[in-house]
């Protein structure tokens, strides 16, 4: 599937509806989903040598900002994506509804604190998005407030960008009909019960307006510097070799290459 990917990826000011944005295609990937879920572990091998050589190397920083409706498949990109990686390099940072101290402090302050150092992968579990989404939505704040954020989300990624940190965003794209599934599920598989509150109701109710806001976000705030992927998410194999192959490629690019050893290494001898 390679290259294949990028025709999830926005342009910068490219018109986003998402109703014409499918959820259940896989046309990237030729075969089934049993190989899909083989090549997966191929994958996961791959991006477990490029995280060592990541780390090693101690030069780039990697944010992964992850978004999406309830239910979308945040948590299990996380899992299924960096199985193997190891975990001393690789960080997660969820983002909850902000704190006393954190509503203090203007919304980027939590959030660059949380900036990926050289060498790291730090996976962003929502994030300063939730400033123009959860926030416009429940008018938290005035839409003067919030409309100017999204200029400070642009010159927040490029300064990060300009300082050596390679951004990749992903907004897992599920349908209304799907995120039923996954609701129903939550509250039948007493596994899964824990996951659901019903504050997640509420929230599907507010649907519409949840997308007008994503695609807002979705137009405004994909650059070149820090691109967003629009990715299929109602099948979880698709989903995650999509966003398995984009990190791969991406790391690929930066030509990587392990520190150069001691001088005179090859004279060592070890009695
Ligand atoms: P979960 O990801 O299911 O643990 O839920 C975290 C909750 O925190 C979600 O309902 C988010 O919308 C909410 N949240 C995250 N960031 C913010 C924010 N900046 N302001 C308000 N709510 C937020
Ligand atoms: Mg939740």
């Amino acid at each position: 599937m390679k290259k294949a990917f990028e025709k999830y990826r926005l342009e910068p000011d490219q018109k986003v509806q998402l109703n014409d944005w499918d959820t259940l295609e896989t046309s990237a990937w030729d075969g089934g989903k049993k190989d899909a879920k083989l090549h997966l572990l191929e994958l996961n091998t791959q991006l477990e040598k490029l995280q060592e050589l990541l780390y090693a190397e101690r030069k780039q920083r990697i944010l992964i900002v992850l978004q999406a409706m309830d239910t979308g498949g945040k948590d299990g990109v996380i899992r299924s994506v960096f199985k193997g990686v190891n975990p001393s390099g690789v960080r997660v940072a969820s983002f909850k509804v902000p704190s006393a101290l954190e509503l203090d402090h203007d919304y980027l302050w939590r959030i660059h604190k949380q900036a990926p150092a050289k060498g790291e992968i730090v996976i962003f579990n929502r994030s300063h998005y939730e400033d123009v989404l959860v926030v416009r939505v429940h008018e938290l704040v005035s839409e003067k407030v919030w409309k100017k954020r999204f200029d400070h989300i642009n010159a927040f990624e490029k300064m990060l960008h300009d300082e050596g940190t390679v951004i990749l965003k992903f907004f897992l794209h599920i349908s209304k009909e799907e995120q039923k599934i996954r609701l129903q599920e939550r509250i039948d598989n007493p596994e899964k019960q824990w996951k659901f509150s019903s504050g997640d109701l509420k929230e599907r109710g507010l649907w519409d307006k949840y997308r007008d806001a994503y695609e807002d976000v979705l137009e405004k705030t994909s650059t070149k510097s820090a691109p967003w992927y629009i990715v299929p998410a109602d099948r979880n194999w698709y989903r995650n070799l999509i966003i398995s192959t984009v990190i791969i490629e991406t790391l690929e690019s930066l030509n990587m290459k392990y520190p150069a050893a001691e001088a005179g290494i090859e004279k060592v001898v070890i009695d």
